[in-house]
């Protein structure tokens, strides 16, 4: 069940029986010379999705832009400063709120929000305590989940992609949308064929190092069967762990 995709009133009726939503957030940033610039809030996307359909739980509209600073020397990169996407996602779990949601599980597809979430959770929490009169008794629960990181799924990962799986435009994430979008996969033959490793500061010495966006991945591997793989593992983890969380 998504969110976007519901009427007013089917949201009311689920309210009813539930007060937890996932929201998929991610990044539109580079992602190698064959990887989708959307891969970071794709990936969340389309494991949600499925989870959601499965277990019949809500999925709200993908929080699709995020922390991409270094990489805005790739065209179609899209960063927010980190006090925007703080004031932005205060704004949307107040909104949830306001309809009475108490749990909103944020499924992250993106290494580089990790901080940023976790600010905008102590601003969240605060605006809860602050905003009643001092009083501190808000229901409201944030949690954060790395897709990559739900139990199993690194294992099916590092079992497709025992070489050149890497950190930035890894064959897995892109796997997992080529899944999705088969239509959009892209043939490119990767010069070297393992990207460099190496440290990250500001976006002119990140395309300096990574010159073609990649870190230490390979992902002309990706294909669509490793993406199947993948999905499957992570929509089981997910599920178990919502419904946890839901329940919590
Ligand atoms: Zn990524």
């Amino acid at each position: 069940m998504q969110l976007h995709l519901s009427a007013w009133p089917e949201i009311e009726a689920y309210l009813e029986r539930s007060k937890a939503i996932l929201i998929p957030i991610g990044s539109t940033e580079q992602h190698g010379p064959n990887g989708l610039l959307g891969t970071d809030a794709l990936c969340p996307e389309i494991i949600a999705k499925r989870a959601g359909d499965e277990a019949g739980f809500l999925v709200g509209p993908t929080f699709n832009v995020g922390q991409a600073q270094h990489h805005m020397n790739f065209p179609g990169t899209i960063t927010l400063r980190p006090s925007t996407m703080i004031a932005a996602m205060t704004d949307w779990a107040q909104s949830l709120a306001h309809h009475g949601f108490e749990r909103l599980y944020w499924f992250n597809g993106h290494g580089g929000n990790i901080a940023t979430i976790n600010a905008a959770f102590a601003e969240i929490y605060h605006s809860v305590s602050l905003g009643r009169s001092g009083a501190n008794g808000g229901p409201l629960r944030c949690m954060l989940r790395n897709w990559w990181g739900l139990p199993g799924v690194m294992d099916v990962c590092r079992q497709q992609f025992p070489v050149g799986e890497g950190s930035h435009a890894t064959p897995s994430e892109v796997s997992v949308t080529y899944f999705a979008y088969p239509e959009a996969q892209k043939q490119v033959v990767m010069s070297p064929r393992i990207a460099p490793n190496g440290p990250i500061f500001d976006a002119a010495d990140y395309r300096r190092r990574f010159p073609d966006g990649r870190i230490g991945s390979d992902p002309s591997q990706a294909n669509v069967q490793a993406g199947e793989k993948i999905v499957s593992a992570a929509v089981k983890g997910v599920i178990r762990e919502f419904q946890n969380f839901a329940g919590a």
